[in-house]
């Protein structure tokens, strides 16, 4: 069966105890008639509730303001609940990450943010996280911690241990200057932190080897963020590695157990919650000063400050003409997508543990790069899982651009077989390169039209904005005074990258030295 990702809120079963508080606080608001005025004036309204939204929610809220968040799903963190089908949670946006390990970056992120306490982490396979297998090669296995890392590469390579260390070096020294994932290292200005330049991560490769295969197992991890080594920052990708090279965690009950400590940690703070309905407009005063947002049920939310977590090219639509100036626009809507990908979820019938604690790449000839790359990891890496799978593909950019026009649940017959199509080749390969995980069965299937409908994006890549060298990277200030941007859009990609990207925000509301200091006392 091919199934559509898009209705599967029909399929989830929402957690029991889901928040009575704000569910109370919810329905308050649903029934006042449209055009509707919240009966509170907010300090601050965040747009959007993934991870960098609820986190930006409960740090402003944990300062004492007054806080409310609008999602347009029906459900808060739609992208990291995950679906239900059969007998089997998929996790959507949440398997693994870096910065989870006691007292790393992203363990104190929690901690700080009050929802450590109703996680449960679980360490993935410290021999090998991520199994790289290519034609012709014997299996690549990541160790967890960079010593064994760097022995492991200087094994695989030999004569190349000057460059496995002289890289690992480079990665370590990008990740100690981030004033956000080292909190000891100096604040620099905020401003200059993300900017999308200096060299790709192809040039420092290749400044360290040129041996093709080291190059392509090292620059692998991009995959997880969806930009090539030729346009992909270097810092960036540091960024990203940096944590997962120190130690490698899921959690148990994956990113749906992360949704909840969130709602739950938001009941607790009182943070009124809107859902079902999108920020339509801000509004301004006459004079231009921010006043309130309008939803798309008419209710008008009063507040004086706004953080926006929603696609960065989606922002200038929500504003009158002129309140941004022409340039600052352009560039926002400018912004490229990360690439696209079709996701196949499915479940094995023939008994495996293969990706039990570990994900697999499975790669294609050397020549082609990284291109043809699937990325399969388990459908849940908690206690009892069984043998789901996911498996993720990058597609090109418009493989499924004439069906556009399209609506969820009423697409045409074509758009219906090309996905078959593709989900039988995904099989297909996947049975080829892991003959381990026969009999796969598709549960469900996911284009780059289903994460746009889903996520609300305008394109449906899969990481939201392209962080590519040379593109204008969207700041946490914008031009209007309490309007600030959060998201993957702005910091990097992952849940560490968007919960961090919270932080950078709201840094420039708390103050950052101050913020810093109060993550660093929960080490
Ligand atoms: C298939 C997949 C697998 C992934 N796997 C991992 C992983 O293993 N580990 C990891 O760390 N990361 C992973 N990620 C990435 C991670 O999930 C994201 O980087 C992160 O969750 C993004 O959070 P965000 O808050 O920036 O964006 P989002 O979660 O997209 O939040 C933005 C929210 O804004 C809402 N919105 C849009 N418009 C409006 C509006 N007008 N009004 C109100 N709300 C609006 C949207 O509905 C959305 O909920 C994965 C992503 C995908 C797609």
């Amino acid at each position: 069966m091919v199934g559509a990702l898009a209705d599967r809120h029909r399929n989830h079963q929402p957690p029991a105890d889901d928040g009575p508080v704000q569910l109370r606080r919810v329905r308050r608001h649903q029934r006042l008639p449209g055009p509707a005025f919240s009966p509170v004036s907010y300090d601050w309204l965040v747009i959007g509730g993934g991870a960098s939204g609820l986190t930006a929610a409960v740090l402003l809220a944990q300062e004492g303001r007054r806080v409310a968040l609008v999602e347009k799903s029906p459900r808060l963190a739609p992208l990291l609940r995950g679906f239900r089908r059969g007998n089997f949670h998929f996790d959507t946006g949440f398997h693994y990450s870096g910065g989870l390990g006691q007292g790393e970056i992203l363990d104190l992120f929690f901690r700080h943010l009050g929802v450590s306490e109703r996680l449960r982490t679980t360490p993935f396979d410290l021999t090998g996280f991520d199994r790289v297998r290519e034609p012709g090669q014997a299996e690549f296995a990541f160790p967890v911690g960079e010593e064994r890392l760097e022995e492991r590469l200087c094994r695989e390579f030999p004569g190349q241990e000057k460059a496995v260390s002289g890289y690992l070096a480079e990665v370590r020294r990008a990740c100690a200057v981030h004033p956000y994932l080292d909190l000891d290292a100096p604040l620099a200005g905020s401003g200059a932190l993300f900017g999308l330049d200096g060299t790709s991560l192809r040039k420092m490769l290749s400044r360290w080897t040129d041996l093709p295969r080291l190059r392509r197992l090292l620059a692998v991890h991009t995959l997880l963020y969806g930009v090539p080594p030729e346009e992909a920052p270097f810092r960036l990708h540091a960024s990203v590695v940096g944590p997962y090279y120190q130690s490698v965690h899921g959690l148990v009950g994956g990113g749906l157990a992360l949704a909840e400590a969130f709602t739950a940690r938001l009941a607790e703070l009182g943070v009124d919650i809107f859902l079902g309905r999108g920020v339509r407009e801000l509004l301004f005063t006459p004079a231009g000063t921010l006043r309130g947002a309008r939803l798309e049920d008419e209710t008008v939310v009063e507040t004086r400050g706004c953080v926006a977590t929603l696609h960065p090219t989606l922002l200038p639509a929500l504003l009158p003409e002129g309140v941004f100036r022409p340039i600052y626009r352009r560039r926002l809507l400018a912004l490229e997508d990360s690439l696209p990908a079709f996701t196949l979820y499915g479940v094995c019938r023939k008994p495996n543990d293969l990706l039990r604690g570990r994900n697999i790449f499975l790669l294609g000839p050397l020549k082609k790069g990284l291109e043809d790359s699937i990325y399969l990891t388990a459908a849940d890496n908690g206690p009892g899982s069984g043998s789901g799978l996911i498996a993720i593909a990058p597609v090109p950019s418009g493989a499924v651009e004439r069906w556009k026009d399209s609506v969820a649940g009423r697409r045409p017959a074509g758009y219906e077989a090309y996905k078959a199509e593709q989900a039988a080749q995904l099989v297909r390969r996947i049975e080829e390169g892991c003959p381990e995980l026969g009999g796969i069965e598709v549960m469900a299937t996911a284009t780059a039209l289903t994460m746009r409908d889903y996520l609300h994006t305008p394109k449906g890549g899969l990481y939201g904005v392209r962080h590519r060298l040379g593109q204008y990277n969207p700041q946490p200030r914008t031009r209007v005074a309490n309007l600030l941007l959060a998201g993957q859009g702005v910091a990097a990609p992952g849940v560490l990258g968007a919960v961090l990207s919270g932080f950078l925000t709201c840094g420039e509301v708390i103050g950052h030295e101050r913020l810093r200091e109060r993550v660093k006392a929960c080490r």
